[in-house]
């Protein structure tokens, strides 16, 4: 198969979803992926039960060694602590996990190809424009160059998105977004069954970050410590991550044992391009997905759940423009991603304006850590997992907060 009907560029959670529901669908599709797998890919490698959702309708298997389950959130803001389990729900489990990228990506990779996907690893993607459309595409791979002609393409390449760049996508600067630290270290406590967000996060000169610092547990004597930071904070410019990241090393609680003679690994970091950021979301024959659309949710960094569902949302879309012979029908793909997301990442946007005021964030966790109901409700809120018949609620806290930041003078 030199010119698949689709090919996916990216074997991230973004391209293995479309490329999976695409194949199931029964496309052809071909997914390439710069780097040789199992590779490694920053992150804080937490699975909320949307991610699981999307996961076991894949057919993921959960019993691996690799794959360490949790049942919910440990919240810090100081001294206070709540633990919060995931709430029962018509679509999502009450579970989660936690798993390293490397082996994630690689089985995710490894059902896409069981659906059919040709997938080949090392190799890398570059567009052949013609008037917008793209012609063709060249592949690399170990100095060996090879042109094909898909119908469709998939732009599933990440954060940095070079080859989205080259279609003329950019981000929206006007939008907040956020940056990630992580690191590894040895724990005895790595079978804990929560994961731990500090939500008092502090820079070096005590000003209170928009933001949290987490401890994921791995299941194996590891877990993953990280900090992550919204660029709606008022001493932006002077922020730097490997400060948060060594501050949260000595503010992490004692059950954890951290400290530096226990890393595993240098902090490693990323940019978190959020609420559907970055567009145009389709062309003439190709869509954006996941990371390259910008597709991470705003009120708490999570990524791989919007990357599956934007690719499944896609794979549909996609399906139906080839099986039309209609590619104009692609544009019905942003329709469907405004429908679902839109409402709720302007109430996230409103929420990361607010908590970048200085002392807000400090204020709202330790009155929420304060008052269980108050917060189990935001977590339901910040991990998207509001029941159908709650829906009306997320509008109702997207007029308080705006209310709120129309009193309040903004920063
Ligand atoms: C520090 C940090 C912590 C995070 N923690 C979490 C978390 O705990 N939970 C969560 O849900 N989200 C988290 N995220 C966000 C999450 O990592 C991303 O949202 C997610 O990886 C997006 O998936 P993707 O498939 O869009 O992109 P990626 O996972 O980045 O995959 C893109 C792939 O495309 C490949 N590629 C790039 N260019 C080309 C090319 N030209 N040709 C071929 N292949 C190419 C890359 O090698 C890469 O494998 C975190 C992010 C950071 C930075």
């Amino acid at each position: 198969m030199t010119s698949p009907d689709v090919l996916v560029v990216g074997g991230g959670p973004g391209g293995s979803a479309a490329a999976y529901w695409l194949a199931r669908a029964g496309r052809s599709v071909m997914l390439v992926e710069k780097k040789e797998y199992p590779r490694e890919k920053t992150c804080g490698d937490g699975l909320t039960p949307r991610s699981i959702r999307q996961l076991i309708d894949m057919g993921f298997d959960f019993d691996v060694p690799e794959f360490h389950r949790v049942r919910g959130l440990r919240a810090y803001s100081g001294e206070l602590m709540m633990e919060l389990d995931w709430p029962d729900h018509p679509v999502y489990p009450n579970w989660g996990g936690v798993i390293r990228r490397a082996d994630l990506d690689l089985q995710v990779a490894l059902l896409a190809e069981r659906q059919g996907v040709i997938v080949r690893a090392h190799t890398s993607a570059v567009p052949i424009l013609d008037r917008g459309r793209i012609a063709a595409v060249e592949l690399t791979s170990r100095g060996e160059m090879e042109t094909i002609h898909p119908k469709v393409v998939v732009v599933a390449d990440g954060s940095l998105s070079r080859f989205g760049r080259s279609l003329g996508t950019a981000r929206d600067k006007r939008l907040p977004y956020g940056l990630a630290a992580r690191a590894y270290f040895s724990s005895p406590m790595s079978t804990d069954g929560y994961l731990e967000s500090q939500l008092d996060l502090r820079d070096e000169a005590g000003a209170s970050v928009p933001g949290y610092g987490w401890v994921f547990p791995l299941g194996d004597g590891v877990v993953n410590l990280g900090v992550g930071a919204m660029s709606t904070f008022h001493r932006w410019k002077e922020m730097n991550t490997n400060d948060l990241m060594s501050a949260m090393v000595v503010s992490a609680p004692d059950h954890w044992e951290m400290s530096e003679e226990t890393r595993l690994s240098d902090n490693r970091g990323g940019k978190l391009p959020m609420s559907l950021s970055i567009g145009p979301v389709f062309g003439r024959n190709w869509l954006l997905v996941g990371d390259a659309a910008g597709a991470v949710n705003p009120f708490n960094g999570e990524g791989i759940d919007y990357a599956y569902e934007t690719g499944r949302i896609a794979a549909r879309h996609i399906g139906a423009a080839l099986d039309a012979d209609d590619l104009s029908l692609l544009g019905v793909y942003k329709d469907e991603l405004d429908a679902t997301y839109d409402l709720y990442f302007r109430v996230a946007r409103a929420f990361v304006r607010l908590i970048g005021r200085p002392g807000t964030m400090r204020l709202l966790t330790r009155t929420g850590l304060r008052n269980r109901s108050l917060m189990e409700w935001t977590m339901r809120v910040m991990a998207n997992l509001l029941r159908p018949d709650e829906k009306g609620v997320a509008e109702h806290a997207y007029d308080a907060i705006e209310r709120i930041i129309r009193i309040g003078p903004n920063p």
